[in-house]
């Protein structure tokens, strides 16, 4: 008995246009997409499950971009959703300027939490750093 099996299938998932940005690399003017590729593990060629995956932000013309954190990930990935649906008619422009409003308020709410955060680890990692100092 014998098993075939692999680390490096790709799958990629395009979640569509994102932001309009000027692409440093072919100095075109377009709106970036975001893509996500995942590595799996395959068993008789059958993907099992991803062991690695790169988030994507490019430019459609060059395919040149930057890899985002998984973090920013989620929020791309919400406009990338609303701009799909304004442009298959599923939302008007006005409602679509409404949600991408929605969205930018929490990136900023989840960033002023993520900072208060790092205030707070910073506060408590400071009394643990000062009992490990030598006593005089
Ligand atoms: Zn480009």
């Amino acid at each position: 008995m014998f098993f075939i099996f692999g680390w490096n299938r790709p799958s990629i998932t395009e979640y569509g246009p994102v932001k309009q940005e000027l692409c440093y690399h072919c100095h075109n003017t377009e709106m970036w997409h975001l893509r996500k590729i995942s590595r799996y593990f395959t068993l008789f060629f059958i993907p099992i499950f991803p062991h690695d995956s790169e988030i994507l932000y490019l430019c459609p013309i060059c395919n040149h971009g930057i890899q985002l954190s998984m973090a920013d990930f989620e929020s791309y990935k919400e406009i990338a959703q609303v701009n799909k649906a304004c442009l298959e008619n599923q939302i008007t422009e006005e409602e679509r300027a409404e949600k991408l409003d929605k969205i930018s308020a929490d990136v900023k709410k989840r960033q002023e939490e993520r900072n208060l955060q790092d205030l707070e680890k910073s506060k408590s990692g400071l009394p643990l750093l000062q009992e490990n100092l030598p006593r005089n």
